[in-house]
């Protein structure tokens, strides 16, 4: 934890987005002080405090070397980047602008500045549809959408960055990132919203049933299974890493998952338990590019810095989800 007297200074980038916000706080509770930047494109601008916020696009990098001059800081966070695997298909053009262009330009301000630490949000989307799970990070780069593989692209870039500039970065492969900060400051809210657990929150308080796309799965229950990770061990990932980096330690790249899987169907089943209502949901066609099961072997992770899922259970995430989603509906 950051003494006053020597408190670092953390630039993150995405500040406004639902697991930028949810980091910014755990670091402002961790003692850092803390400088966001977003666009506000996907970032909502009441989820961050206005103090610390920089409204600018990252590909403005003379903004950045100014905001560096401005403020110095210790390490950068990058969250900015667009999400949706189904758009990126559709537009790989923006995908790879927004996310690998205005990341060089990041790197490129940071370069200029003698910034050299950096934790990078990443995504199991880079290993593709793996045939073995748990996944460890030594399996290869397979990504098979554009979305995925404008996050290898990033890691590749970084990969260079370090050997020719000591540019020392740690990226974090995200599992399905889920839940809502304990205190209900700051929760998933996406616009469109196409994530399972506020999906079955919208259905019970709609009444319209939620899509279980596929049960032909070769799953026990049929339907696909994923590592569901609460946003605060997500967050609490992030602030273990910029600490490993600014104590020296090399680049890096991990998993950041429970270790354990839970099926669509008992996520429906933990939604009901917790809330005590009927979700309505039907069975429906598989959606594309749907992997039957990711789960993340985070051994990594755990053993190099000492990373413990907190909120491991999923009626933790489902129930910290439940309260962020029923005190934001209106
Ligand atoms: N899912 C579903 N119905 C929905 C949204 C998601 O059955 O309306 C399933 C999806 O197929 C996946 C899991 O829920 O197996 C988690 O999906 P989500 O979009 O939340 O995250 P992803 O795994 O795509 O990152």
């Amino acid at each position: 934890m950051a003494s006053s007297q020597q408190k670092k200074r953390i630039l993150v980038t995405g500040g406004a987005g639902y697991i930028g916000s949810n980091t910014v706080l755990q670091l402002a509770d961790a003692g850092y002080e803390v400088v966001v930047v977003d666009n506000l494109s996907y970032g909502r601008r009441e989820a961050v405090d206005p103090r610390i916020l920089r409204v600018f696009d990252l590909h403005d990098t003379e903004a950045l070397v100014a905001l560096f001059q401005a403020e110095p800081c210790d390490a950068v966070i990058h969250f900015a980047a667009f999400i949706s695997v189904g758009e990126s298909m559709k537009l790989p053009e923006i995908y790879f602008d927004n996310n690998v262009g205005a990341s060089l330009s990041l790197f490129t301000a940071m370069l200029r500045t003698g910034v050299k630490h950096l934790v990078f949000s990443s995504t199991a989307a880079v290993y593709g549809l793996p045939e073995s799970s748990p996944i460890s990070e030594d399996l290869p780069y397979a990504p098979i959408n554009p979305y995925g593989e404008s996050k290898v692209m990033v890691e590749k870039i970084l990969g260079w960055l370090d050997r020719a500039h000591g540019l020392r970065h740690v990226c974090l492969r995200y599992f399905n990132a889920s839940g809502a900060d304990p205190e209900g400051r700051a929760g998933e809210m996406h616009n469109p919203e196409t994530h399972l657990i506020p999906l079955l929150f919208r259905a019970i308080q709609t009444g319209k049933p939620v899509d279980v796309f596929g049960d032909d799965y070769p799953t026990p229950d049929g339907t696909c299974v994923r590592d569901y990770i609460h946003v605060s061990d997500l967050a609490q990932a992030h602030i273990l890493a910029v600490e490993s980096l600014l104590g020296g330690a090399p680049s890096n790249k991990f998993n950041v998952g429970t270790g354990t899987g839970f099926s669509v169907l008992e996520v429906i089943r933990a939604v009901e338990s917790v809330t005590g209502k009927q979700v309505p949901h039907r069975i429906s066609p598989r959606r594309a590019g749907d992997p039957p099961a990711l789960v993340a072997d985070s051994n990594k992770l755990q053993s190099t810095l000492g990373w413990k899922p907190r909120l491991g259970e999923l009626k933790d995430i489902v129930s910290t989800a439940w309260n962020f989603a029923q005190k934001h509906s209106k």
